[in-house]
């Protein structure tokens, strides 16, 4: 194969050359004539996920997370959903990571045991947690790459090895890593889940989702999907193909440039705490070294004042908008106690380590300089 390398993957896995178009066209139809199809999941139809702009994606990304087969998903909660709604059943039950993002706690916690899905929420970093937690109908384990907002990386390895020893499906969200930094198919991981609303995509104007495993998975998976009808519409899947094209680029970009803000407001005096698997401080420092080729591009930090520091801080940079979400080409500065995990009650936040004036950055592809000197003359202002 030409492509063997994620930079050229980016550009040419799953590409079809369509009328000589170098480029991938936009197939806005939201139907495709007859072809003598013998499946429903087979007709040309927009719903159905096979339009060439999901196929071309499809492809892609499998290349990318080296698996056999990926689809993609009208939003990261899309794919999530799907994915956990084709593996459970009623009278199934679940392990979790106590730590996962707000949007996937609130369905597996809320949600699930309405359907008869029982769930337990486990220390990822402690296997006597999932030892004690498992029964006999337990199918699967559900952990995220790197926890939001900690930055937190649990034991990835122990879980794959424990999924296989005990027949569950291993499921692990990879958003803030992408494929550039870790691939987890390759330490044994089953399902692969992203929202590609932001890295994939990266350019914060599209929402977008994605599941990568083996083929039998996601063909159960898409034809999940078909009926419940979270699709991406085609006009976002030639955005999200564009937005690929320059992952690898951006992402070595976030990891060099949030490693160096990192640094320097760990070297800040007005910085009481800064959360980043890439400073040697980071307890997990050593197993996101062995796992990642990068530590991404989102860090956390806590200010030594109170909590309307960080609200100050918001007021006087000016290049990060004080937005949510994260993984794109503009950095974002937030506060999670307000915005991902406004959801939890005071007492479940504090208990999960994130404090009211807990500050997160998502570093954009700005220049590291003018990030750094615009988050010191915010830090003199207010300090
Ligand atoms: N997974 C992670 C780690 C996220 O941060 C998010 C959104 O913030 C999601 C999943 C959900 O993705 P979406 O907003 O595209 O539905």
């Amino acid at each position: 194969m030409a492509f063997k390398r994620i930079d050229t993957k980016l550009i040419h896995a799953g590409q079809p050359r369509i009328a000589g178009a170098v480029e991938m066209p936009i197939f806005q139809s939201a139907m495709f004539e007859y072809a003598g199809e013998t499946s429903y999941h087979d007709l040309g139809y927009i719903r159905l996920n096979n339009t060439p702009n999901h196929r071309a994606l499809h492809a892609k990304l499998a290349a990318l997370e080296g698996s056999e087969d990926a689809l993609i998903a009208a939003s990261g909660m899309a794919a999530i959903s799907t994915t956990l709604l084709t593996i459970l059943s009623a009278g199934d039950h679940l392990l979790a990571q106590s730590t996962l993002y707000g949007g996937t706690q609130y369905l597996i916690t809320h949600d699930f045991p309405k359907l008869g899905i029982a769930i337990d929420l486990i220390d990822a970093d402690d296997a006597s947690s999932w030892r004690a937690k498992l029964r006999p109908n337990t199918k699967a384990i559900y952990v995220e790459a790197m926890t939001n907002p900690l930055l937190d990386v649990a034991d990835l390895e122990g879980i794959v090895g424990f999924a296989r020893a005990n027949n569950l499906v291993s499921l692990i969200d990879n958003t803030f890593a992408t494929p550039v930094n870790f691939r987890p198919i390759e330490v044994g991981f089953d399902l692969v889940l992203h929202s590609a609303t932001k890295y994939l995509n990266g350019h914060a104007d599209i929402v977008g989702g994605a599941v990568a495993g083996c083929a039998d998975w996601i063909k159960r998976i898409t034809h999940r999907m078909n009926h419940l009808g979270g699709c991406m519409d085609p006009h976002a899947a030639f955005l999200l193909n564009r937005g690929l094209m320059t992952l690898a680029l951006r992402i070595r970009h976030q990891n060099q440039s949030t490693l160096r803000i990192a640094q320097f407001l760990q070297g800040h005096p007005a910085v009481a705490k800064v959360n980043y698997a890439g400073l040697e401080s980071h307890p997990r420092h050593a197993r996101a070294r062995k796992l990642f080729g990068g530590f991404g591009g989102v860090l956390s930090f806590e200010m030594r004042g109170s909590a309307e520091q960080a609200d100050q801080l918001f007021e006087k940079v000016t290049l990060p908008a004080v937005a949510p979400s994260l993984g794109g080409i503009r950095s974002l500065i937030t506060r999670p106690a307000v915005t991902s995990h406004a959801g939890l009650s005071r007492d479940e936040r504090f208990r999960a380590g994130i404090s009211d004036g807990l500050i997160r950055l998502s570093v954009g592809i700005e220049d590291t300089d003018d990030l750094i000197e615009d988050l010191e003359q915010a830090l003199r202002l207010i300090s």
